[in-house]
Order: C-alpha cells, then structure tokens, then sequence
C-alpha cells in the first residue's frame, strides 16, 4: 500500500522557521527567539544546527496587551453583588475590531448599564440618603400623630370619651398611637410584642404586664373562671427580647399541668413544677439555626437577646441564661426524636435502637424511595447503574 504523497518543500533544506518564545512573567521588555533550519530526510522533517538565538527589544512591555487581569479598579468597591467584577473578568482578552453590524450594535447598547445600577450608593448617596434619614427619624418620634390628642381607636368604637393617645407598638404592623387601654387590648393575642409610651418628648420602653395584660392560657376565649397566678418572677425568652409577663394558668375543672399547658401555647418551660422561665418555640427554633449556620454560641445569642431588651445595660433582666442552655439541649435532643419518627413508635423513645436517630445519607439508592421497583431482578452487567459515586 502505498502511503498519500506530500507536497515537496522548495528548498533542499526545508526552509526555515521563526518562532517567538514568550516568557511567563509579565514585565519583560526583551524578546528572545531562535533561529533553526529543518532537514527533509525521507519523509521524515528534523532540525538541523545551526541554531541562532536573538534578542528583539521594546520600549513597553511586549505582552501587557494581552493581560487577563482586570484593572485594579478602586471603583469595584461598589460593585453590589460582584457580578461587574465577574462581567470585567469574562470580556475578551483581545479587543479585536470587528465590522459593526446591526446585531453588534444593538448588543453593545444592551449590555450598557445605568448608572444606578453601575453605582447603586452613589446614586443613592445623592438622591435618597437624606430623605431615607429622615423617615427612620420620624418614626422614632410621633409620625403620623403628631398632633393627634384622641385615640384614634376609641373614636372608631365609638367610645364617648376618647383617651389620650400615647402608647404604641414596634411589632404590629400598623404603627398606631393609642390609649392604654386599646393598646393592651390589641395584644391579648400577642402578648409578646414591644411596647413604646409617650413621654411628653420621647418615647420609653414599657412592658404589656406593667400595662395590665394578663395571658390566660387552656383556655381558646383567654377566660378561666379559677385562674392561678404565675411566679413573680416570670421571664419569657422570645426573639425579640426577654419579657415580663403575666401568665394566668388553668385552674377550673379542665386544668392540665402547668408545663403542660405552656406547652400547648409554644411556651418551652425551662422546669416543671415551679416555672420560672420560658422560652418560645420560636426563640429555640431560631437558636437552633443560627449555631448550625453562623456558628455562634448560646452565650453571644443570649447576650444579643439582653441587648434587645435594653441596650444601655442599666435595666437588664436577672440573668437566665443557665434555663436557656438547658432548653436549648432538650429542644435539640427532641427535635431528633421527632426527625426519627421515635413519636409514633408505640413501643415509646426507649426502645430506640443504636444509631436510629442518625441522618440517612440523601444520596446513597434505598428501595422504595429513590430505586426504581425491579432493581433487585436487574442483570448483573446493570446492577451498577443505581449505584451513585460521590
Ligand atoms: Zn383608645
Ligand atoms: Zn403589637
Ligand atoms: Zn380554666
């Protein structure tokens, strides 16, 4: 068999070529390249000596057009998310010029950002920030009662005599300005929410227990005709803060344990047969959260809860932060119980078994969940197909 014929070279030698050989750092001003003959032997091409080195000079450096770095901007600093940065990064390394068509233009005008969203605080720095400071400002005084003198919810009841308003709360979603006794009648179902009162110049801290609410608990209407009084001293944890309360448990003829009844509002009580502390369900939820993502501990969430409840340090509540550890360790322990499935054994938690609490590895085939039905029966040349790698 006879191998394809190549074009004869023109010269006997081969001819020659000139190769540039770039150097890898960046600040180079010097070129060097070599100079080789190359020798036809058959069909065979090799090198052949001499071998001539040079050395070509610059005035700049020979490869800094061809840079894939960014500049060194100072004005990424106000790139929001990095995606200007990441677009910077992705352009083309040469900027050859192309033949402006239609499409090429209508592209370049596309990809021309605003300048809001070039330079969103500057923009916002010039327009807004003033104004911005200005409403949170106002919400820190009267804002829309400014010159408000009657409760504006005893006048929609109708009330003959409406109070004075000055009372309101940081939680409601409406920030109205009204009498105490609207006020508290408003948080008989969020008895945890931040109250504010009007002192004549500014507004102070107060608290719904020392306004005069009183949570009922077992009972859906908040009326027991035997209600007991808790502890003095109750404190409830939620995530805004450390609360006074005043909880009234069950004492009629339907009454269930006090912890018993806690329980049944979300309240997690740190004892069980005098309460003294408690924390929501939803404080403990979100303690749970914030170790496993920001790994911060039950001391510095404790410490940011005092501080909601009075940043000067000066009124803070005595200190439970033993009965918070404690909670938090129950609440973990019974989370994990819950994931598995030890509330429906009949036989109860105790007949556990070694290891039954651990997690399922989500990738891993189990049958019935995520293998399809007659894996078992497959050929042995597919039994590798469920099987996942990672
Ligand atoms: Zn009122
Ligand atoms: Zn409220
Ligand atoms: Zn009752």
């Amino acid at each position: 068999m006879s191998r394809p014929t190549k074009r004869a070279r023109t010269t006997a030698e081969g001819g020659s070529t000139h190769d540039f050989v770039p150097l890898a750092s960046d600040d180079y001003f010097d070129v060097e390249s070599r100079e080789y003959r190359v020798r036809r032997t058959g069909l065979n091409t090799t090198f052949a000596v001499p071998t001539l080195r040079a050395v070509h000079k610059s005035d700049e450096p020979w490869n800094a057009a061809t840079s894939w770095a960014p500049l060194d901007d100072p004005e990424y600093a106000l790139d929001p998310d990095g995606l200007w940065y990441d677009e910077t990064l992705e352009q083309d390394v040469f900027s050859e010029e192309q033949p402006a068509t239609t499409d090429s233009l209508l592209k370049k005008e596309k990809k021309k950002k605003s300048e809001v969203s070039r330079r969103p605080h500057i923009i916002w720095k010039r327009t807004h920030r003033s104004t911005y400071l200005d409403e949170v400002s106002r919400l820190a005084g009267r804002a829309d009662f400014i010159a408000s003198t009657q409760c504006p919810d005893c006048i929609a009841r109708g009330v003959a005599a409406p109070k004075v308003p000055e009372y309101r709360c940081n939680q409601c979603f409406l920030p109205d300005l009204t009498c105490k006794t609207c006020c508290v009648r408003h948080h008989k179902a969020n008895p945890l929410h931040r109250i504010e009162f009007w002192n004549g110049t500014h507004f102070v801290q107060t608290s719904l227990k020392s306004m005069g609410l009183q949570i009922q608990l077992n009972h859906a209407s908040l009326y027991c005709v035997n209600p007991q009084p808790c502890h003095a001293s109750m404190l409830v944890l939620h995530t805004n803060g450390i609360h006074e309360v005043s909880i009234n448990f069950c004492g009629c003829d339907r009454a269930l344990p006090q912890h018993i009844q806690l329980l049944r509002r979300r309240f997690y009580p740190a004892s069980q047969l005098i309460v003294k502390t408690c924390a929501t369900f939803e404080l403990l939820d979100l303690l749970h959260k914030f170790a496993l993502t920001t790994k911060s501990s039950t001391y510095d969430f404790y410490r940011s809860l005092e501080k909601m409840t009075d940043n000067t340090g000066l009124n803070t509540p005595k200190t439970r932060y033993r009965s918070l550890f404690r909670m938090n360790l129950q609440w973990r322990h019974l989370k994990l119980l819950k994931w598995g499935g030890r509330a429906h054994d009949p036989v109860g938690i105790e007949a556990t078994a070694q290891g039954q609490l651990a997690l399922q590895c989500p990738s891993c085939p189990y049958p019935g969940i995520n293998l399809p039905e007659g894996w078992e029966l497959a050929p042995t040349a597919e039994s590798n197909a469920d099987r996942m790698f990672i």
